[in-house]
């Protein structure tokens, strides 16, 4: 890394808000460390093959990492149909990283833990149960806790370890440094997925500070979902199960999204096939609004999504899991705890001036670190 790096002398640090290179797109080869953000999903594969493309073409592959959060029992699990087994969101984002190249050990996955002395799973329906309010478009805890700040932690080490072996500190706590580590996140966000991420710059700086200077660049912004799914098709690579009218159908005919299986910013047809696949989960959230008076969408609850899944017609799930897993009963018992406590937000006050969710139809506006 440290030969590639000699030509970061010539770079002095950008002003506070200015992105490392100046123009619309980054030089790679101006960065210390890369990270490709991956959710599992097509737009995943998608920015993971342009960002290993640009990296390579630069001689810079080898500062590439890649980077999951995974929501555990709320993630599309895997399923096995006659022999054949679909994998999880986890595991096709761990794909995605060994396909493009990277090695197992710059996979960094990881999921919220509790603080105690034995910490264990901290799960986010637990944590919505607990807090007593669910996520929404303008208080996106769920993506803040349960896949930002894991990211930033994850990276701390890495940065560390950087400030000592490019020269600029003598120790890896050192906060004092010649200059900011140089950190570029890749992000798999697109223009037609919502009109917030059409006026997103496709580069922008993000955060900067006296440690690390963090760009962000979407290098598939411009893509739309035919392009994606074609780019699919012709890299050969698997999509999730969960994009098909059935596990292994190919057709994209089942949810628009990949991620948690209900997620706050999922469009009604969505979550009508997610409540007929994973059944056990949508009465486990719907037990959440009801002990906790708040819905799930804010203008859409989950007891709704449940009558109306029961109705005949509307989209095929396709295929019915039945949750019956040590995870999703570790995360059922913690659920049911935490909703014997009182809740630590109020929900009078919680739901006073929450912004609308903005309806999505066959679109996606999924977790801005791509969960
Ligand atoms: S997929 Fe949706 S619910 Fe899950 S963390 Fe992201 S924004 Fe929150």
């Amino acid at each position: 890394m440290s030969e590639a790096l000699s030509s970061l002398d010539a770079h002095p640090g950008p002003e506070q808000g200015s992105t490392i290179t100046a123009g619309p797109i980054p030089d790679l080869t101006q960065y210390d460390v890369i990270t490709g953000n991956l959710s599992g999903g097509k737009d995943s594969w998608l920015m993971e093959c342009l960002m290993m493309q640009e990296a390579r073409d630069a001689g810079v592959a080898d500062r590439v990492y890649t980077f999951h959060a995974t929501l555990g029992a709320l993630e599309w699990p895997s399923v096995q149909v006659g022999t054949d087994i679909f994998p999880s969101v986890s595991s096709l984002a761990a794909l995605q990283s060994s396909a493009s190249g990277i090695p197992e050990d710059r996979h960094l996955e990881r999921t919220k833990m509790t603080l105690d002395d034995a910490p264990a799973v901290y799960d986010l329906l637990t944590y919505i149960a607990a807090y007593g309010r669910f996520p929404r478009l303008g208080t996106r805890f769920c993506t803040k806790a349960f896949k930002e700040q894991l990211e930033e932690a994850a990276m701390t080490p890495i940065i560390n370890n950087l400030k000592v072996t490019l020269g600029l500190a003598r120790t890896p706590t050192a906060r004092k440094l010649a200059r900011p580590i140089r950190r570029l996140k890749v992000l798999g966000l697109r223009s037609d997925e919502s009109r917030d991420r059409a006026e997103r710059p496709a580069y922008r700086n993000i955060s900067s500070n006296s440690i690390r200077h963090t760009d962000e660049w979407c290098p598939a912004k411009d893509w739309t979902t035919q392009d994606v799914k074609d780019f699919h098709a012709a890299s050969g690579f698997q999509h999730h199960w969960t994009y098909d009218s059935f596990p292994g159908a190919g057709d994209w005919a089942g949810t628009s999204r990949c991620s948690c299986s209900f997620c706050v910013l999922s469009s009604k047809r969505d979550l009508i096939i997610s409540v007929r696949r994973r059944p056990r989960l949508a009465d486990l959230i719907a037990l959440v609004e009801a002990v906790r008076g708040d819905t799930f969408q804010a203008e859409r609850s989950m007891h709704d999504l449940i009558e109306l899944s029961q109705q005949k017609g509307g989209p095929d799930p396709g295929v019915v899991l039945d949750d019956e897993t040590p995870e999703f009963e570790q995360m059922e018992k913690a659920v049911r705890v935490a909703l014997s406590h009182p809740p630590r937000k109020e929900i009078e006050r919680a739901t006073l001036n929450r912004p609308r969710l903005p309806l999505l139809t066959e679109q996606s506006a999924p977790c801005d670190v791509r969960c």
